[in-house]
């Protein structure tokens, strides 16, 4: 039995032609400003209507946060924090689909693109289902896809925890790309 991959047909990254990234996220929740630290609620590049809101750097889109950092994960770059500092004041505030773009040029700059992405977002409040099929639209045509080629499920924490007593709201993403020129 060989331990060598080079040995393997199908196990090679570039013999595969297959990428697959996984993105986290977690922002904390506070009262909006000027009461607390909290910007308006975004999630998805999707603004909605709540008491709380993510506190961060950028615009604090947990969701485009983990989505960025699947895309860069998958092909080897360094993650979101590096890429764009938060101690840097060009991205204070800054729309995070900019985060998505940059990453976005980054895989079509190595010859892939993504097959599917599929994300879990775990917060209290607000209820993400009524703005689900906004953030998947959104997400998909920052990606190039189909609006079927990406999904996004949401769910609470169960009242426990930090996420459950609304204090933060996380995100999971995984995403699978191909070389564009296909299976090689
Ligand atoms: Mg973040």
């Amino acid at each position: 039995m060989t331990t060598n991959p080079a040995n393997h047909p199908n196990t090679g990254l570039s013999g595969a032609g297959l990428r697959i990234g996984h993105g986290y996220d977690l922002h904390r929740l506070d009262e909006l400003a000027p009461n607390g630290q909290g910007r308006p609620f975004v999630l998805g590049g999707v603004q909605i209507p709540a008491d709380k809101g993510p506190v961060g750097h950028s615009d604090a889109d947990a969701l485009l946060h983990a989505v960025t950092d699947s895309l860069l994960g998958a092909i080897g770059e360094p993650d979101i924090g590096q890429l764009f500092p938060d101690t840097d004041p060009r991205h204070e505030s800054l729309d995070s689909e900019e985060f998505v773009v940059e990453a976005m040029k980054r895989v079509r700059g190595r010859g892939f693109g993504v097959v599917n992405l599929d994300a879990t977002v775990v917060c209290e409040r607000p209820k993400i289902g009524p703005h689900r099929e906004a953030i998947i639209a959104n997400i998909s045509e920052l990606l190039g896809v189909e609006f079927g080629a990406v999904n996004v499920k949401a769910k609470t924490h169960e009242g426990v925890d930090a996420i459950g007593e609304g204090l933060a709201i996380e995100v999971h993403c995984v995403v699978l790309m191909a070389r564009i020129n296909g299976i090689q």
